[in-house]
């Protein structure tokens, strides 16, 4: 049985492992990656937010001011696709 709260659990560990970067035998992303993917997942979610939603979440992941590099793009671009397939 899994609850709402296990469910948004999941996807916070999914997204902070895009976020920090997946490779094999890495379970864990690190603190900051983590707090990144909270507010990442937070932001890709909201219903209300369809136009310019990859720029924004890539200058969240990049922690860049509007200017987030071509690696971040990248990992925004993936974690979109998880969150809002
Ligand atoms: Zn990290
Ligand atoms: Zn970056």
């Amino acid at each position: 049985m899994s609850t709402a709260t296990d469910t948004r659990a999941a996807v916070l560990r999914e997204a902070s492992l895009t976020i920090c970067g997946r490779r094999e035998g890495k379970t864990k992303a690190c603190t900051s990656c983590l707090r990144k993917a909270d507010a990442a997942v937070r932001m890709a979610t909201r219903p209300d937010l369809n136009t310019a939603l990859l720029p924004r979440l890539a200058d969240v992941i990049c922690g860049s001011a509007g200017h987030p590099c071509p690696d971040c793009w990248e990992k925004a671009t993936t974690l979109l696709l998880e969150l809002r397939p």
